[in-house]
């Protein structure tokens, strides 16, 4: 298998638009990605022709409604090497998927209990923590992240010890792009008995995930990030966890029995999805990842890598510009500060030119303290990115530079 950009480029038809006469560049696939046109009418396709309740009708339309969204489901399982597919939970994304896991730690938890996360978590992965601490009088520790934006792992070192009951971290910063070491950091806290959830919204964006080879309790994940729609995720966790931990919304479907008084809860994964569930972008999110799975995983990590590779090279050269984040393991994204002008001003003035990115604290106001600046400017990268768009990034920012001296 070959990786033609051209043909893949084809297939978003957003790609084609002119803003103010420049072709789209669009550089701000951390924050969403555009849709091939497979995705576009696999979602058509379903309100076309089968849109129905899923597991409760009697019908044709029910059951072609309910074979897609679980085939979705099987897809999302082996996207991310999951040993069950009950163990895979639809959620509106990664935000909802990180809540679920939250609410039910928050009752888990006693005074003196220490929660970890991180320096450069994503607020979804902060914020949530911080709650069930205050609910439970649990401690929340962070690991703090070093110049190069990297991870400290001498400081988790320190802070894991027997009080330590959970652990969360990306799998990859959407502000700096590092790739944390996931497996080793999980095995650590492992080690100390806690369970361990890794933010994979970014993650799964550049790839296959292997949650089994991770080694973590729960993995979430985002469909617009990996070319599917809005509003629709996925939480993984092991079910010998899963069908333990306290229950989220209550409502139909996630109940076996109800009395006036009482309820029993159904099994994995109905358990965790109370409601009609949103069937057509669950479909939609498992094409996508059909579709990004059919194509040749090394020559896609390879392209990545060249257009975050040609983005560092120009942007170490281009005076006055500092680069936020040099982790040695990095992938799709170029945050930065110019000398010449605020992130916001520097995103405006691109976007006059036809170049989207994405400026401001990127959910991670913590990291941008720690760095000292009040957000950055962030260029990030999909397949359908290619090097012509990179230069011209700069080529951009060069007038930029010169609009704002
Ligand atoms: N974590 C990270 C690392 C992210 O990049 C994002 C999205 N920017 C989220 C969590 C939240 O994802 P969503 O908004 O899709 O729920």
């Amino acid at each position: 298998m070959s990786f033609d950009i051209a043909a893949i480029r084809e297939q978003f038809p957003i790609l084609k638009r002119v803003i103010d006469g420049n072709p789209l560049i669009y550089l701000d696939n951390a924050a969403t990605t555009q849709k091939p046109q497979c995705v576009i009418d696999a979602l058509v396709d379903y309100y076309t022709t089968c849109n129905s309740n899923v597991h409760r009708g009697a019908h044709r339309l029910a059951d072609e409604a309910t074979r897609r969204f679980e085939d979705a489901r099987d897809i999302v399982k082996d996207f991310i090497n999951a040993p069950k597919r009950e163990e895979v939970i639809w959620t509106t994304g990664t935000t909802e998927a990180i809540n679920i896991v939250a609410n039910g730690l928050g009752s888990l938890l006693s005074a003196g209990d220490e929660i970890i996360a991180t320096e450069m978590d994503h607020h979804a992965n902060l914020v949530t923590w911080q709650q069930a601490c205050k609910a439970s009088g649990a401690v929340l520790r962070t690991i703090p992240v070093t110049d190069a934006g990297e991870l400290d792992q001498a400081a988790y070192d320190a802070m894991l010890n027997e009080r330590t009951k959970f652990v969360a971290f990306p799998h990859v910063s959407n502000a700096l792009g590092t790739v944390n070491p996931v497996k080793a950091m999980t095995a650590k806290a492992k080690a100390v008995g806690a369970w361990v959830l890794v933010d994979g919204a970014q993650g799964a964006a550049h790839g296959y995930v292997d949650v089994q080879d991770i080694g973590c309790d729960f993995y979430a994940l985002s469909g617009h990030k990996i070319y599917g729609p809005m509003g629709i995720g996925a939480l993984w966790g092991k079910e010998s966890v899963l069908s333990t931990w306290p229950v989220w919304r209550t409502g139909g479907e996630m109940i076996s029995t109800v009395t006036l008084q009482d309820a029993t809860w159904n099994v994995l994964p109905y358990r965790f999805e109370a409601g009609t569930p949103n069937v057509g972008d669950a479909i939609a999110m498992g094409e996508a990842i059909r579709w990004f799975s059919a194509l040749d995983q090394e020559a896609v990590a390879a392209h990545e890598k060249a257009l975050l590779d040609r983005a560092t090279e120009l942007a170490e050269q281009f005076e006055g510009l500092t680069i936020i984040g040099t982790a040695k393991e990095k992938i799709g994204v170029l945050s930065f500060v110019m000398d010449q002008g605020h992130p916001a001003d520097i995103g405006f003035l691109l976007d006059r030119q036809g170049i989207a990115v994405r400026t401001g604290d990127h959910c991670a106001q913590p990291l941008m303290a720690r760095f000292g600046v009040p957000g950055t400017a962030r260029a990030s990268f999909a397949i359908y990115n290619t090097l012509e768009e990179v230069d011209a990034l700069f080529v951009a920012l060069k007038k930029v530079r010169t609009m704002l001296a």
